[in-house]
């Protein structure tokens, strides 16, 4: 069996080139996506301790508030200081993206992102976007996980997986995996779990915090969505929508909808699940999920979104009516035609 846990050399290089970039002495902000998930979140708190063992100091700041379901990956020994927002970019030597492949993504911060005197550096998995946050990137879209790349960033550079760093990335893998059940579950994902199990973590507890110990709230919010399920089924396609104030009616936040359009893709004969929450910017965003054989990404990117073939987002003007309307209407279209077809990007 070859070796699974070794570092592909494209990734070596790409590591070492973006190594070079930090020096001991050094302060870096880490900033992820708006609404950060597990692989934002936990990427970040295990790369910011992998820093702070070579001598760099690490700040993250994220767009929008750190989730409260991860507040115990920050432990007292991770410096989070989103609150502050922009002010914090201008403070440090340097900016680590992690990931994220389109500055949009960076909601707020984009645009003093943008302004920067140093190109950020970027960790990152999901297919290119429009505008890269940065150059000097390590980006690899067969990483089941942007945790995965962090956690070759820590074999290149001969640093210590500790028990903290092992759950901040095992968090990163489980959740970008649908808990290992995703189609980006490779093999090497596993080995990398694996290694991560032999360096402390315990997967029960993984379980029970990320999944055993949601509030109520999240659970009604989940009841009501449902409530709203449609289906086209023959165009293999199920969708559910989220008014704008429901989230606020069940004190639940963003993150309480991770999850929830894995329910319309898993009626049989689904291929196509969508997600459409009304915002109060007056847009929406719309989660896009695919079944084997449907490329999401290329219908995402017809509304400026993006993320993976299986799994993208996008942020959409306009009423919650019109853009599902626009959206149905170009996914019917795309299957028809065969235009959303794997490989026909
Ligand atoms: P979500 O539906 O928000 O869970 O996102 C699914 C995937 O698409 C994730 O990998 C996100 O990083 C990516 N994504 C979500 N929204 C956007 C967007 N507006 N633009 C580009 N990528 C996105």
């Amino acid at each position: 069996m070859t070796d699974l846990i070794a570092v592909p050399t494209n990734r070596r290089e790409a590591i070492t080139r973006l190594a070079a970039e930090l020096r001991p002495g050094m302060t870096v902000a880490l900033s992820t996506h708006v609404n950060a998930d597990g692989d934002g979140c936990g990427s970040q708190a295990a790369f910011a301790r992998l820093l702070g063992q070579i001598g760099v100091r690490a700040i993250v700041v994220n767009p929008t508030p750190w989730p409260e379901m991860f507040r115990w990956l920050l432990a007292d020994d991770v410096e989070e200081r989103s609150a502050e927002g922009a002010a914090v970019l201008a403070t440090v030597d340097r900016l680590v993206v992690l990931d994220i492949s389109d500055v949009k993504r960076l909601g707020g911060l984009a645009s003093t992102v943008r302004g920067l005197p140093q190109e950020a550096l970027v960790i990152d998995h999901h297919l290119p976007g429009e505008e890269p946050p940065g150059t000097i990137l390590v980006s690899d879209t067969s990483a089941c996980a942007t945790g995965e790349l962090v956690f070759d960033l820590a074999q290149v550079l001969g640093l210590t997986i500790t028990t903290p760093i092992a759950q901040a990335l095992y968090t990163a893998l489980v959740t970008d995996t649908g808990g290992f059940r995703f189609g980006n579950t490779s093999p090497r994902c596993l080995m990398v779990a694996a290694a991560l199990l032999q360096a402390g973590v315990n997967p029960e507890q993984m379980y029970a915090r990320i999944y055993g110990s949601v509030p109520l709230g999240r659970v009604k919010l989940l009841r009501d969505a449902l409530e709203t399920l449609e289906t086209d089924l023959a165009h293999g396609i199920a969708w559910v929508s989220i008014a704008d104030g429901l989230l606020e009616a069940h004190g639940a936040t963003s993150e309480d909808l991770d999850g929830i359009v894995e329910h319309p893709r898993s009626i049989a004969g689904v291929r196509l699940a969508l997600l459409f929450r009304e915002l109060p910017t007056g847009q929406v965003k719309i989660s896009f999920r695919s079944m084997a054989g449907v490329n999401v990404h290329a219908l995402a990117a017809q509304f400026g979104g993006g993320g993976h073939a299986r799994a993208s987002g996008a942020l959409v003007g306009g009423s919650l009516i019109d853009v599902r309307e626009r959206v149905l209407t170009a996914a019917r279209r795309g299957l028809e035609t065969g235009a959303l077809a794997d490989g026909r990007t």
